[in-house]
């Protein structure tokens, strides 16, 4: 090979050599190239996947480039953003605001941060946190900034919100505690160290135990723990104890506080100090509950402990006395020294009172001078007779006041429980009846409630509502009684005489009725009753061709209503066919008739109608002559006592004597009662009595045979002079 060729072939070997390493650089270089752009992308994509605001601008703050976060925040692209400034995209204020923090970034060459309140023309507002950093060229020259916005709009409001949380918990004027999940306290506030005494350093780190006075049992506790771990609050108040080792009342609500999984984290409680309340509270209570003066339990709270001591004595099967106590004679102790020294007796013997009662026993103030004690857990009612001696010494004891010495008594009330098987009330008003009673016996002693007697009354309510019952269901009858002339044989009237025809009991005699209601309305009622059927008699009896009056007797309670004339006159007006003579009345010499001028006004004004009067029973009573001589009455009925014996006693012959003497002195009318034979008949004819009424001549009957018996009486002749 020659010298050319061989220079050829390395020439060709050299350019291969060449060529090859072109390429593998060029390939070499397309690689590299290839790098950067995904690089390039890489980093493009990261910076625009960052929700901040990136940016750079160059000295003068316009835009040289930003990322997307940017483009949505101007709402145009990059393209459009470059080259411009803020001027550009947001009010001059806010951009000139952006220019001039930019310039104070790049001047202080250092990382700037900034947090600012942006507020947009349209009002809205946002909180944007801003870190900007300057860039230099070789020469130290301040190129521009890069900068990295934030909108830290929900962080600022969360920060706003701790700080808020934290000001109430400070400023809080409640008390609060925030334990962990174990109890241990973690933090407290200023109030709860006023309130606790305790310091934030003293209380931190504590169990709340801490302050746990005696008031509330371990029961209290476990309550309010399984309450609170169950509902997941609680509140209430508790008595705790202060640092200094007075107790506070204080009303809590305790919190506990979960995480999302519902398990507790902590425990918060608030509480106020309820201490002034509970006083004032208990002040009230005490006021509503006690006798201002004695400080005694006062009736309220008496009625309260009487029914406490009724459930156990029936549970113990104890007895219980309530004793009803009035000091005699201390209303002159006032009117004699005064009330201050009447208020301080009272003081002074309520405590020795006190002194007399066993422990457990109340002894209560309920008005003035009077006092109910009771006696609990009587194993035997003899039991408290010894107390109540006692209680009478003490009432009965000499009390040395303002230099005078003053003594009264007692008289005591009582009634045993469950012997008295009454409720509360009744309890107290056998207690104060049975104190009157001790009072009429003579003061200073004590009256025991007797059970019997008061059966006996209770049956008498009993009968009352069974004699209203019989009014209306019409039980009652009148029977008749004639009244003859024994010289003429003339049946001149009859007296009406009220029989109940009881159901059960058959007929009763008005001894067996009329006493119960004597005093009572009712016995007005049945009185206008007898009233009315007898003129409804008279007019049957005118109409079957028997003219006879019809005298009817009248209690001394209906005749002492004020309205009795009145109600006659309406009477007698409804039966105005019948002549106000056909009805006599019959006024009881022995009934207790009060304001005699009164009742005489009133016969005065029943006569001037018509009506004809006797007094009946004549004799009897105490004031038959001044009776006699004040009310204007038509007939005296001398009593069948004195008619029925005067054959054999002449005493009771001498006062039959009497009263036709005085009748015909007096120009009234005599009747006799209780002429029983004509043995009667005749001696009241010789001695000027010509009226007569009794089983001799006819016994009481019922209406419908009176026709038949005036006839018979007629036709026989029977005692006919
Ligand atoms: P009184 O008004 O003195 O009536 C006479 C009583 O003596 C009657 O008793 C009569 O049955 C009875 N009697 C009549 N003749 C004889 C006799 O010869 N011997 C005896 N031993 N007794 C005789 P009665 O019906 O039981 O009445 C008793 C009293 O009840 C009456 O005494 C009268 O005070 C009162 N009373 C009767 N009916 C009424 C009435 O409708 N209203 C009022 N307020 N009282 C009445
Ligand atoms: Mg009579
Ligand atoms: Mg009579």
């Amino acid at each position: 090979m020659n010298q050319l060729e061989q220079a050829k072939a390395e020439l060709e070997s050299l350019n291969a050599e060449l060529e090859s390493r072109v390429k593998a650089r060029t390939d070499a270089l397309a690689d590299s190239n290839e790098q950067i752009q995904t690089e390039k992308k890489l980093l493009r994509d990261l910076i625009n996947n960052i929700p901040d605001y990136i940016f750079i601008k160059d000295a003068d703050s316009v835009y040289l480039a930003c990322n997307t976060a940017m483009e949505n925040y101007f709402g145009v692209p990059e393209s459009e953003i470059v080259g411009k400034t803020d001027f550009a995209f947001v009010d001059a204020t806010t951009a000139e605001f952006f220019r001039q923090r930019d310039k104070e970034a790049m001047a202080s060459s250092s990382i700037s941060v900034n947090e600012e309140l942006i507020t947009y023309p349209d009002g809205q507002q946002f909180y944007l946190e801003t870190i900007k950093v300057p860039f230099k060229d070789d020469q130290q020259r301040i190129r521009g900034l890069i900068g990295v916005g934030r909108n830290i709009t929900e962080r600022k409001q969360a920060d706003q919100k701790l700080e808020l949380a934290a000001k109430v918990f400070s400023h809080a004027r409640e008390g609060i505690m925030i334990t962990d999940a174990s109890g241990t306290i973690l933090d407290v506030n200023d109030t709860f160290t006023r309130i606790t005494g305790y310091s934030h350093k003293e209380a931190v780190g504590q169990n709340p135990r801490l302050f746990k006075s005696n008031h509330q049992s371990p029961e209290f506790y476990s309550v309010m723990w399984s309450t609170l771990l169950e509902k997941g609050h609680w509140y209430g108040e508790i008595w705790n104890r202060h640092k200094n080792g007075s107790e506070y009342a204080e009303m809590i609500t305790i919190s506990a506080v979960t995480n999302t999984l519902g398990q507790v984290q902590n425990y918060v409680a608030l509480f106020t100090d309820i201490t002034l309340i509970k006083e004032h509270q208990q002040e009230l209570e005490h006021i509503a509950h006690y006798d201002a003066l004695t400080g005694l339990p006062n009736r309220v709270l008496l009625t309260d402990r009487l029914h406490q001591a009724m459930l156990r004595s029936k549970r113990c099967n104890h007895s219980l006395a309530v004793v009803y106590l009035d000091l005699d004679g201390f209303k002159s102790v006032n009117d004699n020294y005064g009330h201050q020294v009447g208020d301080d007796l009272l003081m002074a013997i309520s405590k020795r009172m006190k002194i007399a009662l066993r422990e457990g026993d109340t002894l209560a103030r309920i008005g003035g001078d009077e006092f109910v004690a009771l006696l609990v857990d009587l194993e035997q009612v003899t039991n408290c007779e010894q107390i109540l001696e006692r209680l009478l010494q003490a009432a009965s004891s000499l009390i040395t006041l303002e230099n005078s010495e003053l003594q009264l008594s007692a008289s005591i009330g009582v009634t045993v429980y469950p012997q008295d098987d009454v409720d509360a009330d009744q309890l107290i008003r056998h207690a104060d009846q049975s104190m009157y009673i001790a009072k009429q016996e003579g003061k200073n002693r004590f009256h025991i409630f007797d059970i019997s007697q008061d059966v006996a009354i209770k049956s008498k309510q009993a009968s009352l509502e069974n004699i209203n019952r019989a009014l209306v269901e019409r039980e009652f009858i009148l029977h008749y009684q004639p009244k003859v002339n024994i010289n003429s044989g003339q049946v001149i009237g009859a007296e009406a005489l009220i029989r109940w025809q009881h159901p059960e009991r058959g007929l009763l005699s008005p001894a067996d009725f009329l006493p119960i209601i004597e005093n009572h309305p009712l016995a007005v009622q049945l009185g206008e009753w007898v009233i009315n059927t007898a003129l409804t008699q008279i007019r049957e009896w005118q109409s079957a061709g028997l003219h006879i009056p019809i005298s009817v007797n009248i209690g001394a309670k209906q005749f002492q209503q004020a309205d009795f004339v009145e109600r006659m006159t309406a009477l007698l007006a409804f039966y105005s066919d019948i002549q106000p003579g056909y009805l006599e009345l019959e006024v009881l010499e022995t009934s207790a008739l009060e304001d005699l001028s009164a009742i005489a006004e009133k016969i005065k004004a029943c006569r001037e109608m018509g009506i004809r009067f006797a007094l009946d029973d004549f004799g009897t009573g105490f004031c038959s002559l001044t009776y006699l001589r004040h009310l204007p009455v038509d007939v005296l009925k001398i009593d069948q006592s004195f008619v029925r014996d005067m054959l054999e006693d002449p005493d009771d012959l001498a006062i039959v004597k009497g009263v036709i003497g005085l009748a015909n002195t007096f120009s009234r009318q005599v009747i006799a009662e209780g002429v029983e034979s004509i043995s009667h008949a005749n001696m009241l004819v010789s001695m000027g009595c010509e009226l007569a009424q009794g089983y001799g001549i006819a016994l009481p009957m019922p209406a419908e045979q009176m026709l038949y018996w005036v006839n018979k009486w007629h036709s026989e002749g029977r005692w006919k002079a």
